[in-house]
């Protein structure tokens, strides 16, 4: 027996956000708190929302402190801003980080404090019982596809370390993948998160666990990154590839319940020590994550599934070579210069890089499992 479980109502394309607050009109809420961060307020994309809001006469506040990686603080601040203007409801407006602590103000809307009791580590899910305001998801990058997810990722006050806080009902209402918002990301972000949206994909269809609807979405956003994000990069005013790669962010992150793999375990301490893009970091792991796995004994199944994403990209024009070949030229080619050295990464911070890859929980889901030496081969082989 097997259990699956498939997201939200999705509204994509041209219009979505003018129709989602439609929609959001008729649920006549009381007022809506849009959890957000200063630099979306200071380009214009919060003006976006907020005048179809009054446009609607849909009443809402604005937290717009939300920190790039989002604290305990952050969401403190933001439940208070939520009941002091008696909200009924939340929006999240932004990449991941806003996505973050718009759920773990969900939470605390309703739930005692402190946050740390519901951390998932430790159980603490099963204290989430009371019924949560509802939250609607509105992306402004295509790549971490937060707004299909069900956990929120808040830097613990007592610990200083990323905890994880987790619940099906955490899931938005509605997620709005809208174009128009992501028309002004530059060349280099949009490079980074579409590999982070392709890396999603890659590693959930190469781990192991039984989820054939899973592989199934992310065989489709894997061939959705390689035919749109091209075009993305090269033309960011070209809304059919905005829209695309949306639409594939959010299918890597609804495949990805299935699991992913050792090129997450080694971006995520890139970027809590080092401070890198998370998918700058995939991208610069992708080829010589992949050459490890096709270096392997692999069994039948393994190989057809290496087989299947070779011809996806044999399509795209990448016609010869081991898969780890092909992924090095499609990141190149969307303008990523190869080499962690060349980010600011040193060869002596290897091993300590490597060991707290180890403590990371994307790994046991590799294709094929790894342990600290081969960790360390990996980093060795992308500086
Ligand atoms: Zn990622």
């Amino acid at each position: 027996m097997n259990q699956y479980n498939f997201p939200t109502i999705i509204l994509s394309g041209q219009g979505a956000l003018a129709e989602f607050v439609n929609r959001l009109k008729a649920k006549k809420h009381q007022r809506v708190l849009i959890v957000t961060d200063e630099t979306l307020k200071a380009c214009g994309v919060l003006e976006k929302l907020t005048s179809l809001l009054d446009e609607q006469q849909v009443a809402f506040s604005v937290f717009a402190e939300t920190r790039p990686n989002p604290t305990e603080a952050d969401v403190e601040k933001g439940t208070a801003v939520f009941k002091q203007s008696q909200c009924d409801s939340i929006i999240a407006l932004g990449g991941g980080s806003p996505m973050d602590a718009a759920r773990a103000i969900k939470i605390m809307t309703v739930h005692a404090s402190p946050l740390a009791q519901y951390d998932d580590a430790k159980g603490g899910d099963r204290l989430i019982t009371e019924p949560m305001p509802p939250l609607y998801a509105i992306p402004t990058t295509a790549g971490t596809g937060s707004e299909v997810g069900r956990s929120a990722v808040i830097i613990s006050a007592a610990t200083g370390k990323k905890t994880i806080y987790f619940h099906p009902d955490l899931l938005p209402e509605m997620a709005v993948l809208d174009p128009e918002l992501t028309i002004g990301l530059p060349p280099h972000i949009t490079a980074a998160t579409g590999i982070d949206a392709f890396v999603h994909c890659l590693e959930a269809y190469f781990s192991p666990g039984f989820h054939p609807m899973a592989d199934g979405i992310a065989l489709q956003g894997l061939e959705l990154v390689l035919d749109w994000l091209p075009t993305a990069v090269k033309d960011g005013q070209n809304l059919d590839a905005r829209e695309r790669m949306l639409i594939a962010a959010s299918m890597g992150a609804t495949a990805f319940q299935k699991g992913l793999g050792m090129i997450h375990s080694l971006a995520h301490p890139l970027s809590s020590r080092c401070n890198m893009h998370h998918g700058l970091a995939n991208a610069l792991l992708l080829a010589a994550g992949v050459a490890f796995i096709e270096r392997a004994d692999l069994d039948e199944d393994q190989k057809f599934r290496i087989k299947r994403v070779q011809s996806l990209f044999a399509a795209a024009g990448y016609e010869t070579g081991p898969l780890a070949d092909r992924c090095r030229q499609f990141v190149e080619d969307m303008g990523i210069s190869p080499g962690l050295s060349g980010h600011g990464v040193l060869e002596k911070d290897l091993k300590s890089l490597a060991e707290e890859a180890l403590e990371d929980p994307c790994h046991p889901t590799n294709m094929i499992p790894v342990g600290l030496a081969d960790l360390l081969s990996v980093y060795k082989a992308a500086l």
